[in-house]
């Protein structure tokens, strides 16, 4: 057995995978590469920081573990430039003046609004304000969107129609804090491991616990009530939870009374929605509803957790509003231990919407068409965008497939294997006259570009994270990266100077220093300076300000909140003729999304494989033994996995991971969109299975 090599250095930052955002100490020491006998040196341990307020000393699977992908040998190292099917390496010089040029030339042909960029959810805030000022001051388009956009944009837009702000209200410290903790739509103990064994032990120490979700999963064990639900028929069983809660008087007068617009015309709405329909829709049984809102109206105020079974849905907005009316009835949002937590998938998910990374708001959520902030955003950016909102991902995908967007730049996506109606993203991704693309490996999305710029990982770069709960904090480098790859932000700058721009940052510390001049109602009081241990939580407006846990404690942003009376539509992969089973599709604890990083460490040991959760009874119908490949057909397209048999599942209803090409999970996912935010439906697809294959 090979002594551990001696610790070289030991370095805090934060973790790189979901919007937990825990915080990490990173030993790295000397190791020999097997291949080439040299030594480099190499991350060989992470642990949690013990007093860090995220994760108090904890890590899960992901963030212990799976880091090795940063020196794998599949690594981006030099940039790369299409030669008919091959790529070429090629010197950061000559990629350089390659991209500008070309996004110059194709604005010259055929204006600003032929181009567009998707800034990245993993790169830092540095990176992704830099990338939107690029497109919006340099070629002077808004066409600039996130993926927020395919997973909570729903949840954004929704909050802000009822609260006046597009995030969580409330805080991880809630959890313990709170007397009643309802999840709806998320599987914490996979999807944001740390959360959930904070709701765990919450539980533990007696607080009540709902949960809303079309499985079985680990926290129903421990719920005082699970609504299991047919998915995508949130609304209605929100808006009947909601009557009881009013019906049985749960609510908090006072506080509607002072704080919430629309109370009457919503309890007229609700009058008229009778329990047994509603039961029959969703398949929750009367007294479970009734359950659920006493369990909710006697705690008095609750936490209110989410995640993407409610926002990825053709009703993504409608199911977070009427959430959220949850939590205006019982006087929650703006209260300690309680209030809205959607719990936000990737590390920097939040940052990269706070800044700009949408094609209808400026940095800091700031409208397109106010004059004010157009005079205040001209002296600091020079020229401007159009005041009309740009494109969403879908819109330039679409424009892409028809040759009106003949120019993209994907920082660190990896949409051809991420977004929906894959066969469809592939086409449009095809069709570009120039495609640059920022990114570890060389990825699905990558395959296509025209330029690929190698990045710097996580582990490799400074800057700042903003987690789910609106903290921001300072990523710090253990390791240099390999090569010749570059953090984004300074690829991003060295385009804009090539481009013309007069770019001087020096360091990511001087971007910041920007943002906060940019926003200064959000990010006012941020520097790097400030961004010791746990960094900060927006609102954070002056130099003196200590952040904000709770937002919405004197008063919502918007003046008054908001309950808004919506109606049940059902989703338009209910009911369909021939295709009798409903897909989720969704992750599992030890990957993290299309699994660029994790495949590429340890984990893989531990799953290897996308797999067709199906329950037994199911199973046994369809004549499918465990491990059995299956053709799932949707009327989008087809693919052949094995199943898993699962008592997780309802019956008649399938989940399926992402995390691996070669299973083209999206080939399943269709064209449909929430119409107003535009989040597409990833929770429910109409499917059919076939198992005698000619495999
Ligand atoms: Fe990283 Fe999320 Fe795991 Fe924390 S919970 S270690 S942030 S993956």
């Amino acid at each position: 057995r090979l002594a551990a090599p001696p610790i070289e250095s030991v370095t805090e930052t934060v973790c790189g995978y979901c919007g937990v955002g825990c915080r990490l100490e990173v030993s790295t020491a000397q190791v020999k590469n097997t291949q080439t006998q040299n030594t480099q040196t190499q991350v060989v341990q992470i642990s949690g920081v013990s007093d860090a307020a995220v994760n108090h000393g904890h890590l899960c699977v992901k963030g212990r573990y799976a880091h090795a992908y940063h020196h794998s040998p599949d690594r981006l190292t030099q940039p790369l430039k299409r030669v008919g099917q091959e790529f070429q390496p090629i010197s950061w010089q000559e990629a350089i003046a390659l991209i500008a040029s070309k996004l110059l030339q194709i604005k010259a042909e055929s204006g600003q609004d032929a181009l567009g960029a998707f800034t990245s959810s993993r790169s830092t805030n540095e990176a992704a304000y830099l990338l939107q000022k690029l497109f919006r001051s340099i070629i002077g388009t808004n066409n600039v969107d996130c993926c927020a956009r395919v997973c909570h944009s729903s949840t954004a837009m929704a909050l802000q129609i009822v609260t006046g702000t597009g995030a969580a209200t409330a805080s991880y410290e809630d959890i313990e804090k709170a007397k009643c903790i309802v999840i709806a739509g998320a599987n914490p103990t996979e999807g944001h491991p740390i959360v959930g064994a904070r709701i765990k032990q919450a539980v533990l120490n007696g607080a009540k616990l709902v949960i809303i979700d079309p499985r079985h999963i680990e926290l129903a064990d421990y719920a005082d009530v699970h609504l299991q639900l047919l998915s995508a028929t949130n609304v209605p069983l929100f808006n009947a939870i909601a009557k009881i809660i009013i019906a049985e008087n749960l609510i908090d007068q006072d506080y509607l009374r002072e704080r919430v617009e629309g109370f009457d015309e919503f309890c007229n709405f609700v009058q008229n929605l009778a329990l047994d329909e509603v039961a029959a829709i969703t398949s929750v049984a009367p007294e479970l509803i009734r359950k659920a809102a006493q369990i909710i109206g006697d705690a008095g105020t609750a936490l209110f957790v989410s995640g993407l079974g409610l926002s990825e849905l053709t009703q993504g907005v409608s199911s977070v509003i009427t959430y959220c009316n949850l939590g205006m009835l019982t006087g929650s949002i703006g209260q300690s231990g309680a209030g809205m937590l959607p719990l936000r998938g990737q590390n920097n998910v939040q940052g990269n919407a706070d800044m700009g990374g949408m094609p209808n708001q400026f940095t800091g959520y700031q409208p397109l068409n106010s004059p004010e902030v157009r005079n205040h955003l001209a002296k600091l950016w020079g020229s401007l965008p159009s005041e009309t909102a740009g494109l969403t991902i879908p819109e330039m995908l679409d424009g892409a497939a028809t040759g009106k967007i003949r120019a993209l730049w994907v920082q660190g996506e990896d949409i051809a294997q991420s977004d929906p109606n894959e066969h469809h993203v592939r086409a449009a991704l095809a069709n570009l006259d120039f495609l640059v693309v920022q990114e570890l490996f060389l990825s699905e999305t990558a395959k296509y570009a025209h330029v690929v710029l190698p990045a710097a990982a996580f582990l490799e770069q400074e800057g700042t994270f903003t987690n789910g709960e609106r903290r921001i904090q300072h990523v710090r480098p253990a390791v240099a990266p390999p090569f010749d790859a570059r953090p984004d932000w300074m690829a991003i700058r060295d385009i804009a100077i090539a481009m013309g721009a007069n770019w001087q940052y020096a360091t990511p510390s001087a971007v910041m220093e920007e943002i906060a001049k940019v926003a200064p109602h959000l990010f006012g009081g941020v520097s790097y300076s400030r961004l010791t241990n746990d960094g900060l939580q927006w609102p954070c407006s002056t130099a003196d300000h200590q952040g904000t846990s709770t937002v919405h404690k004197q008063g919502f942003i918007r003046g008054k909140g908001k309950l808004v009376s919506i109606d049940y539509i059902p989703s338009p992969e209910h009911g369909i003729a021939d295709y009798p089973f409903l897909l989720i599709t969704g992750r599992v604890l030890e990957h993290y999304n299309v699994g660029t990083m994790t495949r590429r460490t340890p984990n893989q040991v531990l799953v290897s494989e996308d797999l067709l959760e199906i329950h037994p009874f199911d199973a046994h119908q369809q004549g499918i033994s465990d491990r059995q490949p299956v053709k799932i057909q949707s009327r989008w397209g087809e693919i052949v996995v094995k199943a898993k048999l699962s008592r997780k599942m309802a019956l008649g209803t399938l989940f399926l991971t992402f995390h691996y090409p070669e299973t083209h999970t999206n080939f399943l996912t269709g064209p449909h969109l929430d119409p107003q935010s535009r989040c597409p439906q990833y929770k429910a697809i109409a499917v059919r299975l076939q198992t005698e294959l000619n495999l």
